[in-house]
């Protein structure tokens, strides 16, 4: 067992704070990874919060996590002490069922999540990336390029993969429409890369104050959403919209959108349910509502070679961890362009 330092959750009501925890001994086919950067997702702080009602404390959130490998057990073969390496919101699954076995391991009904989530290793919960070390399966752990700002590609892990699984699976590229719906830290990435596929990538947004940053970050037009007839001027024009927004809202404005066949994908989690869209407006040009949960590993891995290949990163906000209650109340406000990352090596300082 080695010592840990941590920021976590005490109980849903409390602000995060210091908390020290053992992790596992590094087996034979584990990695272990000194954390340098952890990217904050708001789905840390809905859990911090237990606004799933599935929260179990105390609570080390974080799941966009880069790093560098300090030791690897006997059978490891990907890495070594010195790589630098990634773990997403996923650290280990049956290996046995359909999902599993293709590739689809974030499907998979016994996967066990980066934190929140029973872990067979200790019998306690897991605890995530705001801390200063994990040990992690090799299968589950992701090889970093150098060729990127580390700090900048943390959010890669969540973020990046949430967005860039769906436009892969719905096939995006030239010659296609395709909607990216609200700009934060989801939606920022999705624009990036359905820009990087060669869609015209329209970005929806209900704040004019966005368009220019839209543009620099991909988006070949935008279109305010509350904007009836900018939202006209678009309808049955889509082969594919994602939506990132995780607040409750109408669906049917936005599938109105897509053409014959089109498809809009769901990837943001709203605390109660979106209105349900009309019947009409699926059947009348078979249009599909889908939704879409990060990637597997494969594909993860896939992502963040294409990132390095397309110079892809986030763009962040790098924060002292010491900063992480105020910067959830900042996230409440949307006040982030478009992604906190904590800077791991403020923990030790703080020790
Ligand atoms: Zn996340
Ligand atoms: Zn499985």
């Amino acid at each position: 067992m080695t010592k840990a330092i941590s920021y976590a959750a005490h109980d849903p009501k409390s602000p995060l704070a210091p908390f020290a925890f053992e992790r596992r001994e590094v087996g034979a086919e584990d990695v272990e990874i000194e954390i340098l950067f952890c990217g904050v997702c708001h789905s840390d702080l809905h859990q911090a919060r237990d606004e799933w009602g599935n929260s179990t404390f105390p609570m080390v959130p974080g799941h966009e996590i880069v790093g560098r490998v300090t030791r690897v057990g006997s059978a490891v073969k990907k890495f070594k002490a010195g790589d630098l390496a990634g773990v997403g919101c996923l650290v280990d699954s049956c290996g046995g069922c359909p999902d599993c076995a293709d590739g689809l391991e974030q499907y998979c009904n016994h996967s066990v999540f980066t934190y929140n989530s029973p872990d067979k290793h200790t019998g306690k919960s897991t605890y995530g990336g705001y801390s200063n070390l994990i040990v992690v399966d090799e299968r589950f752990t992701l090889k970093i390029s150098d060729k990127l700002d580390l700090a900048a590609t943390a959010p890669l892990l969540c973020a990046g993969i949430t967005t860039y699984s769906p436009l892969r699976h719905w096939k995006v590229g030239k010659g296609h429409k395709v909607g990216i719906v609200g700009l934060g830290g989801l939606g920022h990435m999705g624009l990036k890369f359905a820009h990087a596929f060669g869609a015209h990538t329209v970005l929806f947004t209900t704040s004019p104050g966005k368009a220019e940053d839209a543009k620099r970050l991909g988006a070949d037009e935008v279109v305010i959403s509350k904007d009836a007839a900018q939202m006209a001027e678009h309808l049955q024009s889509f082969d594919f919209i994602l939506n990132t927004v995780a607040a409750p809202h109408d669906l049917d404005q936005f599938m109105s959108l897509l053409k014959r066949d089109g498809s809009m994908c769901l990837v943001g989690v709203p605390d109660s349910p979106h209105p349900s869209p009309s019947v009409g407006n699926l059947i009348f040009k078979r249009r599909t509502l889908a939704g879409s949960l990060i990637g597997g590993i494969q594909e993860t891995q896939e992502m963040l070679d294409f990132c390095a290949e397309h110079n892809i990163t986030s763009d962040i906000e790098l924060i002292p961890i010491q900063e992480i209650n105020e910067a959830f109340e900042r996230m409440l406000k949307s006040d982030i362009k478009y992604r906190f990352v904590i800077d791991i090596a403020s923990l030790k300082q703080a020790a």
